[in-house]
Formats: C-alpha cells, structure tokens, sequence
C-alpha cells in the first residue's frame, strides 16, 4: 500500500504545479492576441512558434496532473492505470502526473 503521507505531500505539489501551469497557458493565450502587428512578422512569428510550443507542452501536463489527481480522489494513486502494480517512488517523484509503471509508461 502506498504512503499516505506521501500521496498528501504529492497532491500538494500538483495543485500548486496545476495552477503554475494555468497561468503560464494563459499568459502565452494573452501573446498569441498581441501577435497582430504587420511589423516583425518574422520575429515575431518565431517568438510565437515558441510560445506555442511551450503552450502545447504544458497543456500536456496538466491534463496528466489533472489525472493524476482524479487517481488521488479515487485512492488510486501511484499505482498503474494499464496493470495495477505499484508504480516506482522515484518515477512519481521525477514526474508527478505519471499514471503508469515504468513497463507501460511507453505504451501510453
Ligand atoms: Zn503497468
């Protein structure tokens, strides 16, 4: 079974990580609006294919961590979504919006 203490202390960081995240979309949403001027297109454009990027990333996680804590409420974290097993400490720590073990991490 897993450390209680621990799933509290991992819920901690993923809702301070989830709204870190928000604000950060929101703040690269705020840019994609400014990116109207005919001036510097190209830089600009550049400037925004990163921002993008940054966007696409952190939307990512934050439907993991979002998952991550569905699992939390349902008393089912840290243990793999695909087979049941109890994922790795080290692998929870590294990422806090894993749901699978090592073995199945890839497959997802
Ligand atoms: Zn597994």
């Amino acid at each position: 079974m897993i450390d209680e203490k621990f799933v509290q202390s991992q819920k901690k960081l993923i809702e301070q990580k989830i709204s870190e995240l928000t604000n950060e979309i929101s703040q690269a949403r705020q840019y994609d609006d400014l990116g109207n001027s005919d001036e510097d297109k190209t830089q600009e454009y550049e400037e925004l294919e990163g921002k993008n990027a940054i966007s696409r990333s952190a939307q990512k996680e934050l439907e993991d961590l979002k998952c991550a804590l569905e699992r939390i409420d349902e008393g089912k974290y840290g243990i793999c979504a695909q087979c049941g097993q109890l994922i790795e400490t080290g692998r929870l720590k590294g990422y806090l919006g894993v749901i699978y073990c090592s073995t199945h991490a890839r497959q997802s």
